[in-house]
């Protein structure tokens, strides 16, 4: 008997193979990583999932902690991480550094 794989996420073909640390389907071309339930990823302002490396939009201008600034809206962050949490996204702001910022208030710049 082979693993069993979790049927496609997307289209729920149960014809998923695996190809590196990625499972992949061959009807839709979805991939994803094992175990990963898509319902809980970090998805951005508009359901757009993010992960590791994405570069982001701030979409409103987002006020810091103690006064120190505001993140202006349309602000570009690259390489964003994906963390988990309240502040699911780390990432370095330009002009702030190292911050965590909310997945729902970032947009995902197509790659
Ligand atoms: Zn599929």
């Amino acid at each position: 008997m082979n693993d069993t794989l979790q049927p496609c996420p997307d289209c729920a073909a149960d014809m998923t193979y695996a190809m590196d640390a990625l499972l992949m389907c061959p009807l839709c071309g979805h991939a994803w990583t094992p175990g990963d339930d898509e319902t809980d990823a970090v998805r951005d302002a508009h359901g757009t999932v993010l992960a590791d490396g994405d570069t982001v939009t701030v979409i409103k201008d987002l006020r810091l902690k103690g006064g120190s600034g505001v993140v202006k809206v349309g602000t570009k962050v690259a390489n964003i991480r994906i963390v988990g949490g309240d502040h699911d996204i780390d990432c370095k702001v330009p002009g702030f550094g190292q911050m965590g910022l909310k997945s729902q208030f970032v947009k995902k710049v197509p790659g």
